[in-house]
């Protein structure tokens, strides 16, 4: 048994992770995985910078490796390959957009999380149901001046 340093509990090792250089973490899983979380929704700009990096690195390795196999069909095929890819892209974006202005739960999950401690998995749902009412006032509110939140 060992005492998280963080939460305190004491709990048996396998509830730690095992370190690299031997022994446990000073941290139980539990409060490990909740720190990434919290970590990831604070940083969610950066996240999000960063996947639409690799999401492009990832489309450039994909034409590169087209090219390499069959220059031909690549010299034929490259805009119907990047016109693809930017539909593809750009539904995604459609659907981030439709959680944002249809309110979806994890939306204002994250709202709710943002610039805060408090973890998405913390937030009891009369929270959110409080929160999409806020901002549906908020809108109505800002609907004249045409911004969007
Ligand atoms: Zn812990």
């Amino acid at each position: 048994m060992k005492t998280c340093s963080q939460c305190k509990e004491v709990k048996p090792l396998d509830a730690f992770y095992p370190q690299k250089r031997g022994g446990t973490d000073g941290r139980c899983k539990d409060c490990r995985k909740a720190n990434a979380r919290a970590d990831h929704w604070a940083h969610r700009d950066v996240h999000l910078a960063r996947m639409k990096e690799r999401h492009k690195a990832n489309r450039d390795a994909e034409l590169a490796a087209m090219r390499q196999r069959n220059p031909i069909y690549y010299q034929a095929n490259r805009d119907k390959f990047l016109a693809q890819y930017q539909e593809n892209r750009e539904q995604e974006l459609s659907r981030m957009r439709a959680a944002r202005l249809d309110m979806h739960d994890h939306y204002l999950r994250w709202l709710i999380c943002h610039g805060s401690h408090l973890k998405p998995d913390d937030i009891p749902q009369s929270l959110i149901e409080a929160k999409r009412e806020q901002l549906r006032i908020l809108r109505e509110l800002k609907k004249e001046n045409h911004e969007e939140c």
